[in-house]
């Protein structure tokens, strides 16, 4: 199955098959640089277009769904939404993308991630997170939600990375004080193993996840499709994890 990097447009945190991603779209003229036949990605629900303030240079996220001028979060001038967009969204090419002018809001396993997040160094968190790996920081009034603090760069790498396909919404998975790197679905990874192997790759990942492990097992060896499984490696220690979505 051809993937990202098979085209020469590869991406750190995404070595899955390209028909797992749910915003590529194939080749357009790209809205933001005017390229013409680019591969491109679709900004729409919970992305941003990245534009410098005119006036004093500070970055901001203009919604790439409404698509309303937007007064700069630092001098309160008002920034243009002046990208020609269609009626799906905003093109942008992989060019633009992984330059930053483009941030494709993602939800982890910490919270959401979207530019906001990824400018404050932290996840949104969720309520009454618990984690020994990473250092955490409430993100709420009331101190309930429990978000974790990360390096700027790896969320805006997170940002500059296609989302996959998924039944319920993806949530993406961290390692080594990272993301993790999505490889694809259980059944596109299991395709190159063997049965004994493909129970130990399973095995290894579930370790978090020892309650649902004997049903999720089922569904994803099974042919009923009634499980899916999202399997992420870590670039840093090798280490595979996944999650899971029923119908
Ligand atoms: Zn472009
Ligand atoms: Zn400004
Ligand atoms: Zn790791």
């Amino acid at each position: 199955m051809e993937t990202f990097a098979q085209l020469g447009i590869p991406f750190p945190l995404y070595e899955a098959p390209i028909k797992e991603a749910s915003d590529y779209a194939g080749k357009t003229t790209c809205g933001v640089c005017g390229n013409h036949d680019q591969p491109y990605f679709i900004l729409n629900i919970g992305c941003a277009l990245m534009v410098s303030c005119p006036k004093c240079d500070v970055l901001n996220g203009l919604d790439a769904n409404d698509r309303q001028d937007t007064p700069c979060r630092s001098c309160g001038n008002e920034i243009k939404f002046s990208t020609p967009s269609n009626d799906d969204g905003v093109h942008i090419c992989y060019s633009c993308l992984r330059e930053g002018k483009g941030a494709i809001t993602k939800d982890t396993e910490f919270g959401m991630v979207s530019w906001e997040q990824a400018i404050e160094g932290r996840t949104h968190g969720v309520p009454g997170l618990q984690t020994s790996e990473f250092e955490t920081v409430t993100t709420d009034p009331d101190g309930e939600w429990i978000g974790v603090l990360l390096p700027q760069e790896h969320l805006f790498e997170l940002l500059r990375t296609p989302t996959f396909v998924t039944w319920q919404g993806e949530v993406w998975l961290f390692c080594c004080k990272k993301p993790m790197t999505y490889i694809g679905e259980w059944k596109s990874v299991a395709a190159s193993l063997g049965k004994a192997e493909a129970k130990n790759k399973f095995d290894q990942m579930m370790t978090d996840d020892a309650r649902s492990y004997p049903w999720v097992w089922e569904g994803v060896s099974s042919e009923s499709d009634s499980v899916c499984l999202y399997v992420f490696q870590c670039k840093d220690c090798g280490n595979h994890r996944a999650n899971f979505d029923m119908d």
